[in-house]
């Protein structure tokens, strides 16, 4: 080896170590920040490891490549709100899977059809499962991000014998991806697989509603990542198994957790249709509505001793971060204890409402997971919900007929009061109604959650 080969497999060796330090980071609200930013250096210490390749002849494309690629990656990261993540992220994963799987088909072309050669089952193995999981990807993480940014409907599309058709067609593409492996020659083999595993990835995901799209994308994620890796493995770079492996299994553990938060499986999340038209929606809804207003809220608040305030997805729609920390704030200044309760899926992503709190300073003492704070709930004189519905929907805890049973709530009908920001009467994701907002103890704040924020804080320090 060179010095320049040396040079270059230590840089993949010191971006895996990042890449591992920053997933590690990731695990705690506190280092998050530290955990993405030395994931970030560990990018880009690989890109430059690769830029001093010594197969690299031109660096024009490259440039051109670079300076798309940054500006892209610029423009989404300025301008995409925080609400609109999930779609993001959908984007990424479609971009990277398309990578993934375009050197994947410039490889098997370069070897197979340009040079005449007979690849080696290993590297046909890697090769195939880097298209086959790719393309999938690509196409999916598309159809995820038109679904999510509502380009059209959000709900499951399903027909007769759904299921039937995609298991037939992925199992198509199965058996043609193993008959390659044996025989890497049928060019015209090949690219049928491609358009299966195109055509796969859209079928996959039509049948699955926008509720379950976070689960669908973390899945898509671990496909992206297993095809990278077996990137790495076709073209002989370490950095790429290494990065890849650990996005493949990170983004499946991720699902699972998210499908357990909602007491669901990943196979009823992938087949189930949940949201269809023939998904059961009763409740158990008893009792009328009462409205409340803004100062007789203000004073329940203000004399509390104990208030938890629970985000949810209008928290983040309203922007409503600062205002929540605001509002906290001046309680804590007349002596409330204030607490804030996280729910694992309260809002559209894992961590959606950490994000929206850390970017309001919000201190990491003051958050609570759903384990944590439930048993202080009896003890609770008011919890406030921001515009958060599925995750406190007692039906989840109490209908066992609830499509949404067995899901674990924030249980803040156990408190003394509960006040609830929200709009009107929309629903939640899930479409279910939530007979919190019927009990006698629970009264509810309507208007956008930042304005009633606002307007409860000036009214506490009236109090
Ligand atoms: P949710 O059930 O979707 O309810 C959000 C509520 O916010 C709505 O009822 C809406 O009522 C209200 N709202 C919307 N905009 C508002 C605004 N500007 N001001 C005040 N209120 C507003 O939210 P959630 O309780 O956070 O539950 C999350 C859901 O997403 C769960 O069903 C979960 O399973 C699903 N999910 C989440 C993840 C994840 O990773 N976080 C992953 C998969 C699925 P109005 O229209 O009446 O205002």
């Amino acid at each position: 080896m060179d010095a320049k080969t040396y040079f270059i497999e230590f840089s993949y060796l010191l971006a895996s170590i990042l890449f591992i330090y920053g997933l590690k980071g990731l695990s705690h609200p506190q280092t998050a920040r530290r955990g993405m930013n030395s994931a970030a250096a560990g990018m880009l210490v690989a890109i430059i490891g690769t830029l001093l390749h010594h197969e690299i002849i031109d660096y024009t494309w490259i440039i051109v490549g670079l300076l798309v690629g940054g500006l892209i990656g610029a423009a989404m990261s300025i301008w995409m709100p925080m609400t609109a993540m999930p779609q993001r992220t959908a984007l990424s994963h479609a971009f990277g899977a398309l990578a993934a799987s375009l050197v994947g088909i410039s490889e098997y072309y370069r070897h197979v059809v340009d040079l005449g050669e007979t690849l080696p089952s290993a590297k046909m193995a890697a090769l195939g499962f880097e298209v086959l999981f790719g393309s999938l990807t690509v196409t999916g993480s598309l159809l995820a991000f038109v679904k999510l940014q509502e380009l059209m409907r959000g709900t499951p599309i399903t027909y007769k014998g759904q299921n039937i058709i995609n298991v037939s067609l992925f199992i198509a593409a199965a058996v043609i991806f193993i008959y390659l492996i044996y025989d890497p020659s049928q060019t015209t083999l090949f690219y049928v697989m491609v358009v299966l595993s195109f055509l796969f990835g859209i079928l996959l995901v039509l049948p699955i509603g926008s509720a379950d799209m976070p689960v669908v994308m973390s899945l898509m994620n671990s496909y992206a990542g297993l095809a990278s890796a077996a990137t790495g493995f076709a073209i002989g770079n370490n950095v790429l198994i290494i990065a890849g492996t650990l996005d493949g299994f990170s983004g499946f553990i991720l699902s699972i957790l998210m499908c357990k938060a909602m007491n669901r499986s990943v196979t009823n999340v992938l087949f189930g249709a949940f949201g269809s038209a023939g998904t059961d929606t009763s409740s158990t809804v008893e009792g009328t509505m009462r409205e409340v207003q803004v100062d007789d809220v203000a004073v329940q608040l203000a004399y509390a001793r104990q208030v938890v305030f629970v985000p949810g997805y209008g928290l983040a729609t309203a922007q409503a971060q600062h205002a929540v920390r605001e509002l906290a704030e001046a309680l804590q200044h007349r002596g409330v204890l204030v607490k804030y309760a996280i729910h694992p899926v309260a809002g559209r992503m894992p961590g959606h409402m950490n994000v929206l709190l850390a970017e309001a300073n919000v201190p990491y003492s003051q958050l609570y997971e759903l384990e944590q704070i439930n048993p202080e709930m009896p003890a609770t004189d008011v919890a406030v919900v921001v515009g958060a519905n599925d995750v406190v929907n007692p039906d989840a805890r109490d209908n066992p007929k609830s499509p949404i049973a067995g899901m674990p709530i924030i249980e803040v009908d156990r408190s003394t009061n509960v006040v609830v920001l929200k709009r009107g009467k929309g629903k939640g994701f899930s479409g279910l109604e939530n007979p919190l907002f019927f009990k006698p103890n629970t009264g509810m704040l309507y208007g956008d959650a930042k304005a009633s924020l606002t307007k409860l804080a000036q009214a506490v320090q009236q109090a």
